[in-house]
């Protein structure tokens, strides 16, 4: 759906518009691949933080704010300047939810599905209805029969996760944490390997596209295995998942074509959600999983925009490099995705 004052010019060349973004998350690739479409870039920094921005020669432009919760402040000046806004994950986290429901430049995505990404059991009936395998979620402590991850609600990064093998484990563990923190989740733990599947789904051409994977590094989980599992327990170390980075992934070939079909399955499901409206999930998307030694794959989390697993990519992935023949990251093909639909007249269909 298109919000009334959105800006909209009848303009058919990317040259009459810009791209703009918040100055954090994917932002380079996002801005570098804009460029390489011809149109000029905007970038919205907070203070003391435009140097990578300008150093790396990829933003034309660039507005400063105090805080990005401040971004509305240069809305205008964005819409002046004809701006589409790409949204990316800390986007939502900057902003606030509810907020972003109130820009009215022209977005790119659909953010009806925030609803729908931002709340943990709504995520769930989402992969469900999709046919997505899922770790599954228990109750109650007193139902821990074997090993889950404890999730904390709110915790940044993942930092103070830990796993319980017994209800009495959980409660002798539970205790380390102030009452007021105690909201959590308990999943069941998948013995695997992540594997961060990156997709972009294009509503002019109807085509699904796998861009490249990753799997990320963790402080402290994976350097935990730097020492011997004695030394561990005399220090007392507490394993945290706060993420430092990402590293690049090819997967095994023959599970490509699953892949497929567990994202198309995610598309045309987002199109039943309730408020999401018709068009459903557009754009890049990611599926957060862990594959068990049996090759299942287990969603534990959908991100509903671009990710930075997308970052090692910014000169295109093996598989985009099959795609495309040319360097096409995933910040790229969002711009590619405007310019087509700029040209095409079509640039509606692609705001939301
Ligand atoms: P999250 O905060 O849900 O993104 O989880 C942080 C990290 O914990 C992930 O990157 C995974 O490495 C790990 N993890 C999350 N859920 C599970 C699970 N159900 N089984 C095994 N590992 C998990």
């Amino acid at each position: 759906m298109i919000t009334e004052n959105i800006h909209l010019l009848p303009m058919s060349s990317p040259a009459d518009y810009a791209i703009a973004t918040l100055g954090s998350h994917t932002a380079l690739q996002i801005l570098k691949g804009a460029k390489d479409e011809g149109f000029k870039t905007i970038c919205v920094c907070t203070k003391g933080t435009k140097e990578p921005y300008e150093s790396f020669r990829v933003a034309d432009q660039i507005l400063e704010v105090e805080k990005f919760s401040d971004f509305f402040s240069v809305e205008e000046e964005l819409k002046k300047q004809n701006a589409v806004l790409i949204p990316h994950g800390s986007f939502v986290s900057y902003i606030g939810a509810k907020e972003v429901q109130k820009v009215s430049m022209m977005h790119f995505g659909t953010r009806s599905i925030l609803a729908w990404e931002s709340d943990r059991i709504k995520q769930r009936e989402w992969l469900a209805l999709a046919g997505l395998r899922q770790p599954e979620v228990l109750e109650k402590p007193e139902d821990i029969d074997r090993p889950v991850i404890v999730k904390f609600h709110g915790a940044m990064g993942g930092s103070g996760y830990f796993i319980a093998n017994t209800p009495k484990e959980f409660y002798d563990h539970v205790r380390d944490y102030p009452m007021e923190e105690r909201k959590y989740v308990l999943q069941e733990y998948i013995v695997g390997v992540p594997m961060y599947i990156h997709y972009f789904y294009s509503p002019l051409t109807d085509e699904l596209e796998i861009m490249s994977f990753d799997k990320r590094y963790e402080s402290n989980a994976d350097s935990i295995g730097r020492i011997a599992a004695r030394d561990q327990m005399d220090a007392h170390i507490k394993t945290s998942y706060t993420i430092t980075g990402n590293m690049p992934l090819v997967i095994r070939e023959s599970l490509l074509p699953q892949l497929f079909q567990m994202g198309r399955r995610v598309v045309e499901t987002s199109r039943k959600l309730e408020g999401v409206g018709k068009r459903g999930i557009f754009g890049p998307f990611c599926l957060e999983t862990i594959i068990d030694p049996q090759l299942n794959f287990f969603t534990f989390e959908i991100s509903a925009r671009i990710v930075a697993g997308t970052n090692p990519f910014v000169n295109g992935s093996p598989y985009t490099w099959l795609r495309y023949n040319e360097p096409m990251s995933t910040g790229r093909r969002i711009a590619r995705e405007v310019k087509h639909a700029i040209e095409d007249d079509r640039l509606e269909e692609i705001l939301g």
